[in-house]
């Protein structure tokens, strides 16, 4: 059974996962922050990300490159032309629509007769510097990639990487969304990790498939359910400017599949297109065949504001607990926000002592937080609800055996342990 969005959207705001950017002046559609839970958990989403896509790898190594780009770029890359969604407008209530989400030719909200679509590009314009001019146009990024094709060469160069290999970045990008929604999924700031992998061109098909694979097993090895997630090849017609090929992998969301991560082959589009552009060179020879050619490139590009949601959705479950409803988020262990609750059984002075001494042990080892408000079961519930997988209780008995309980989120199994050796049990338990 399908979930309940709202359930997701108002825990997120509840504990503070994420809300509406600006709230106090009412909002700015399409903007979110993160609070103390999101940004953890968003940061676990990506470090998760960069350690299987440049840590565990010998050929990927990453980069951070300005936001903000020399304009050419995005005429080179075909962006400022071509990086549009069909806009149709109510003429009855006057709201706006993208045309390729609409199913009818009806207005969603009114039933009203809708206008014939027209072009609308999607890129954030701003200008730098103290003159409002053309000269000074300059646009916020719509993806990640285009900082990595124009460094290529560079890095290239810097590191003597051979193909095939593959350069990885983070951060944040900006679409003037026509109609942002579903909270965080379509948002007009938002956070992308892309890799381009460069190969021989002959090896580009064999390289998409292997991605596909590859990517589709990150979320399975993150605890996303299979029956979670689909891939869905693109018809002819669907492919972006400069795709010979793309595969989506979807989610199952709470208003059913949509797009997660896309997969593309890029062919040598953009090094080329970059070549002609700039004037400078991107070929790579070949050291050995000193052959020279556009490498071709398989492009994994995903979205860390929009799998932060999906592994939300995907962890939310309810149950029963001793004839209680409730909560609880079972979030994969590298990704929860929190590792570790401490929580004094009472509030009283000498459990406090011995529960402040076990923080102080455990912080430098993990994200933890401590907790003596409420009834131990209240607590317990707070901590399932934002997928927390372990609990360390601190009762009377601590005082005498200076040992803890370790309770665990999904079996809530209780465990034993002695306080010296809580931070390599904890360890161990995190680590598998
Ligand atoms: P859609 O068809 O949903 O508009 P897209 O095909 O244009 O997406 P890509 O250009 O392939 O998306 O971007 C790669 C990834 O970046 C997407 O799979 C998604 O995870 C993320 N992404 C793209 N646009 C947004 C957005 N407006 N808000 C949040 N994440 C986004």
């Amino acid at each position: 059974m399908p979930i309940d969005f709202e359930k997701i959207t108002s825990l997120a705001k509840r504990r503070g996962f994420f809300f509406q950017g600006s709230e106090i002046y009412g909002g700015l559609n399409g903007t979110w922050d993160y609070g103390p839970l999101g940004v953890e958990l968003l940061k676990n989403v990506k470090q998760a990300w960069w350690r299987a896509m440049v840590q565990m790898r010998d050929d990927i190594v990453g980069v951070d490159s300005a936001i903000l780009l020399n304009p050419e770029v995005w005429r080179a890359s075909g962006h400022l032309e071509n990086f549009t969604d069909p806009l149709v407008d109510c003429k009855e209530c006057k709201m706006r629509w993208r045309a390729d989400h609409l199913e009818g030719d009806r207005c969603p909200n009114c039933g009203g007769e809708l206008t014939e679509p027209r072009q609308f590009n999607l890129i954030f314009k701003t200008f730098v510097g103290p003159v409002e001019g053309d000269a000074a146009v300059v646009y916020l990024r719509p993806e990640t990639a285009q900082g990595i094709f124009v460094d290529f060469k560079a890095i290239q160069g810097m590191t003597r990487k051979r193909l095939p290999f593959g350069i990885a970045q983070q951060g944040k990008s900006f679409r003037n969304e026509i109609s942002p929604g579903n909270s965080i999924f379509r948002s007009r700031e938002f956070e992308q990790m892309e890799c381009e992998y460069f190969v021989r061109p002959e090896q580009a098909g064999e390289a998409y498939r292997s991605w596909v694979r590859e990517r589709y097993d990150w979320y399975v090895s993150l605890g996303m359910k299979p029956e979670s997630l689909r891939l869905r090849e693109h018809e002819q017609s669907e492919l972006s400017h400069y795709s010979a090929g793309t595969t989506d992998v979807e989610f199952l969301y709470p208003w059913g599949w949509g797009e997660l991560e896309g997969i593309a082959n890029r062919t040598d589009f953009d090094l080329r297109r970059h070549s002609e552009f700039s004037g400078k060179d991107l070929s790579y020879v070949d050291e050995t065949t000193s052959e020279k050619f556009y490498p071709y490139v398989i492009e994994p590009a995903a979205g860390a504001t929009r799998a932060t949601l999906a592994f939300m959705c995907d962890a939310y479950d309810e149950a029963v607990v001793n004839g209680e409803q409730r909560t609880f988020l079972r979030l994969h262990k590298s990704l929860a926000p929190y590792k570790v609750a401490v929580l004094p059984l009472s509030k009283k002075e000498n459990l406090s002592a011995v529960a402040r001494q076990v923080e102080k042990s455990l912080r430098p080892h993990f994200m933890i937080t401590y907790d003596e408000t409420q009834s131990i079961g209240k607590r317990y519930a707070r901590q399932d609800e934002i997928g927390t997988p372990y609990c360390v209780t601190v009762d009377f008995d601590s005082l005498e055996d200076h040992a803890v309980t370790i309770r665990e989120r999904d079996s809530m199994a209780q465990e034993r342990v002695p306080i010296e050796d809580l931070v390599p049990v904890l360890r161990d338990k995190l680590s598998d």
